[in-house]
């Protein structure tokens, strides 16, 4: 890699980055490469992000030989990856889940991937995914992240160290029926909700050790295109520098989504908009996307997104039952808190209520959503919920008389959630995603290959440009059916792209 070049600080004044506003929503046009006056840094493969998907595809661009440059917009590396819980999905019988006596295949988490995730979810990925889910938990391993062996029955992140859980629909109605269950959330060993630290924790030094190098505080601005549309290089901003780094092979892209930009929210994903907490790191601005779209790459499903309801845990409230503002149910409750999530905000307008009896309200002043009303009788919270006069009684009688049998005809909960709700007080809790605590991420993006390689509105591969992580419309699609399959998504196929860009011929 070549170092910087301190002799010529003049760029023409169009390539000015420094007044770009990071937020903002319009695709931001690529760079002339004759416009260019020199290049500041040089290297075959420059990545913009150094999150999961960014720091894969240079650990296998190193690996594959390739000189590889990491510019990070934020002063430390990890994204919202390193904030995560860290959950991979994984399965068709890794060697922790044979370890502790799960049997699991490749065709069974494809049928619930697919089946579980929305219309016409991503097919091609999808399945090259799983077909390569073992050889992606040992390249995990083979990299420094460690798995204890050790299995929770928790719906919940494990808080206790536990590396192996259901972490998603795969036990709910129909989710059960349609493929074997199989736990596949497979969490960094940790203490706590601190996976995502401890996965980056180790791949972080993994990539340094392979020799990618990290410019800290420098934000992709835009890209730099050569007359034959080839992206050759990235036009940068550190501090108040504007440098111009060179890719001799490829760029990727893996700047995360864009929760964090409220324009763009609003114009792509507006029910994301609504919900109440932005869940990811200050860097999650759409800024890859949009470079992206400035040279005519596709942005696909850019309203999908994750949207958490905060039913449990506590577990024992998924004996209640969560309703709509017409008082009726509509989804199981013990489904992934994240189905239900996507359920309330893109089905039912943002809103919903969760009914309780003593026995399966949260503990008083839950901080994560208010209260409503507390009565002796349903009759009572139908008033403070200003239901129509008799709905709730309605649904909650209905619910009682099969429940008596643990039985729920309508959206088939587990018999073993399923009791009546019969001892005062009831409770009414406003689960909506404007008051509740809400987070959410976008899962919209680019639209790319399964080697990374982003596709124009034509469907044409624009030469040179990868994009990765939730700057592309990778695997997780709306409605969410497990955690762990977005850094899944980032780590395998960042790799995917680490590997192809390293590959690529070198641009003359
Ligand atoms: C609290 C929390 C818990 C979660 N738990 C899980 C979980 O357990 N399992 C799971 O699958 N998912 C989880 N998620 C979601 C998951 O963390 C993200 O979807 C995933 O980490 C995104 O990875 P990424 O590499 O695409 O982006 P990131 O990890 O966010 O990395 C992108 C990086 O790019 C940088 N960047 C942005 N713009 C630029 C630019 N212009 N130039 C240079 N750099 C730029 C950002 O600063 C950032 O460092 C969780 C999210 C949160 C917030």
């Amino acid at each position: 890699m070549s170092t910087p070049d301190t002799g010529r600080r003049r760029f023409v004044s169009g390539l000015a980055v420094a007044g770009l506003a990071a937020s903002g929503c319009s695709p931001r046009d690529a760079v002339d490469r004759r416009a260019l006056p020199h290049w500041d840094y040089t290297a075959d493969v420059v990545v913009a992000g150094a999150g999961a998907a960014g720091i894969c595809a240079a650990i296998e661009a190193r690996a594959a030989g390739a000189e590889v440059l990491v510019l990070e917009r934020l002063p430390k590396t990890g994204g919202s990856s390193a904030m995560s819980g860290g959950v991979c999905y994984l399965g068709g019988g890794t060697p922790l889940q044979k370890a502790l006596g799960f049997e699991d295949s490749i065709e069974a988490m494809r049928d619930f991937m697919l089946a579980a995730g929305g219309l016409h979810p991503a097919r091609d990925k999808i399945e090259l995914y799983c077909e390569n889910s073992l050889e992606h938990f040992d390249w995990l391993v083979a990299h420094g992240v460690k798995y204890a062996q050790k299995f929770t029955e928790s719906k919940e992140l494990p808080l206790d160290g536990s590396s192996l859980y259901f972490s998603g629909c795969e036990l709910a109605a129909p989710w059960r029926d349609i493929a074997r269950p199989a736990p596949r959330g497979h969490v960094p060993t940790t203490a706590g909700h601190t996976g995502g630290r401890t996965l980056m924790e180790a791949l972080l030094p993994a990539a340094e050790s392979a020799g990618a190098k990290t410019l800290l505080g420098a934000s992709a601005e835009r890209l730099v295109r050569e007359d034959d549309g080839r992206i050759v290089g990235i036009v940068a901003q550190q501090g108040d520098k504007t440098i111009a780094v060179r890719a001799r092979r490829g760029v990727v892209l893996a700047c995360g989504g864009f929760i964090q930009n409220r324009e763009m929210l609003k114009r792509y994903a507006p029910e994301l908009y609504e919900c109440s907490v932005p869940w990811a790191n200050a860097g999650d601005m759409g800024i890859g996307i949009r470079m992206g779209m400035g040279v005519g790459a596709a942005a696909i499903r850019m309203n999908q997104g994750f949207a958490i309801l905060p039913l449990y845990p506590p577990e024992r409230t998924i004996h209640g039952i969560v309703v709509n503002r017409a008082a009726q149910r509509f989804l199981p409750e013990d489904s992934y808190y994240a189905y239900a999530g996507h359920e309330t905000a893109y089905n039912q307008h943002g809103v919903a209520y969760l009914v309780t009896d003593a026995d399966s309200s949260y503990d008083d002043g839950d901080f994560r959503m208010p209260l409503l009303a507390e009565a002796a009788s349903i009759a009572g919270l139908e008033q403070a919920g200003g239901f129509a006069e008799g709905a709730l009684h309605q649904t909650v009688d209905f619910y009682n008389r099969h429940a008596e049998r643990s039985v729920d005809p309508l959206w088939h909960k587990h018999p073993k959630w399923v009791t009546p709700l019969a001892k005062p007080p009831f409770r009414l809790y406003d689960l909506s995603v404007r008051s509740a605590f809400c987070p959410a991420h976008t899962f919209g993006g680019l639209e790319t290959t399964v080697r990374g390689q982003v596709l124009d509105v034509s469907g044409e591969v624009i030469p040179g440009l990868y994009a990765v992580g939730r700057t592309s419309a990778g695997m997780p699609s709306a409605p969410y059916i497990a955690s762990g399959v977005s850094i899944g998504d980032c780590s395998f196929f960042g790799r995917q792209a680490g590997i192809h860009a390293a590959r690529a011929e070198v641009a003359a």
